[in-house]
């Protein structure tokens, strides 16, 4: 089995599902979401990272390496990803974006943390980019930290096959199942992709009984008029018969865009946020929109109430 890339793991995670959890982020997506939040998890390779902010303009990393400008950074052909630079670098500067990560190696990670999730009502979680998108691995890690009785979530874009989820349903306890956009043209067009398989794979999830919460990244302009949201609500109601356990708002945050500044050490690799600088929900708008769901009798929630 060919190991996907962990470039992130999170302990004492608590917006990942209930309780406090640790979440393994894995590289890979196939949407391009314009507001993707976790840039350096689009592409399933890996690449070395560098934050400015985090340097102390010490040189270690240009003594051991002569590819590197004053700037303390290169072209990407140049780089043949040794890691000399990353060992020298004490304040973690630079570092690999994602690393292999064995189902025992998560596993032992979980058991390290267990008393935690024993204590909260939590678990572990695989997010990413696209976790999905490996069922053979998402499998292996699901069934051994199931066997040792902890709780586990999958946050989800669900733009993968349905036999990726047919595979590794037995082992899921809850699913975080994004929905951005309704409107199939708008959803291509924001994010490289329509709609169908998504929804698709949520109504199949859904027949099957999956506990799910459906979670809707609220992106002024773009996924956060009171139509959009109206339109999710009718759709939960409808054709899900109701049947998740409550729909998430997450209100807009500007995380990202530092993200994006701050991702590479590759002067030409560099991303660039695309949708310049937005201004963040009120919370009265945030509520407003919760209140879509009332006469729905759909449960609802947003971190800002
Ligand atoms: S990236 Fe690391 S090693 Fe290089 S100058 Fe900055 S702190 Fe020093
Ligand atoms: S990883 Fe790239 S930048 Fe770092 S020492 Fe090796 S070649 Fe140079």
């Amino acid at each position: 089995m060919k190991l996907p890339l962990v470039f992130d793991i999170k302990t004492f995670a608590v917006h990942d599902g209930p309780g406090i959890r640790t979440t393994f982020f894995l590289k890979g997506c196939p949407l391009h979401c314009k507001w993707c939040q976790n840039p350096e998890s689009i592409s399933p390779a890996q690449y070395l990272a560098y934050n400015p902010l985090l340097c102390l303009r010490c040189g270690a990393c240009r003594s051991v390496c002569s590819k590197l400008g004053e700037d303390f950074m290169l072209n990407q052909a140049d780089c043949t990803l040794c890691g000399r630079c990353v060992e020298v670098c004490l304040p973690a500067a630079r570092k690999f974006a994602g690393r292999e990560l064995s189902p025992e190696e998560v596993l032992a990670q979980a058991i390290s943390d267990k008393p935690f999730f024993d204590s909260s009502g939590g678990g572990v979680t695989f997010s990413g980019g696209e976790c999905a998108l490996y069922p053979d691995y998402l499998k292996a890690c699901l069934s051994l930290l199931k066997g040792a009785g902890i709780h586990t979530c999958i946050d989800t874009c669900g733009a993968v096959p349905r036999e990726h989820f047919e595979e590794i349903l037995p082992f899921v306890d809850l699913f975080l199942y994004d929905l951005k956009k309704l409107d199939p043209e708008l959803h291509r067009e924001y994010t490289g992709r329509d709609n169908q398989q998504i929804l698709e794979n949520l109504r199949f999830l859904c027949a099957r009984g999956k506990e799910i919460i459906i979670r809707v990244p609220l992106i002024p302009g773009y996924t956060d008029s009171e139509e959009d949201i109206r339109a999710i609500a009718r759709f939960v109601k409808e054709e899900l018969n109701g049947a998740v356990r409550r729909v998430e708002l997450l209100p807009y945050n500007k995380l990202a865009e530092s993200k994006y500044a701050n991702n590479t050490a590759y002067r030409d690799g560099g991303l660039r946020y695309p949708l310049g600088s937005l201004t963040a929900q009120t919370n009265e708008y945030v509520a407003s929109l919760s209140r879509i769901f009332e006469p729905y009798g759909i449960p609802s929630f947003s971190e800002v109430l």
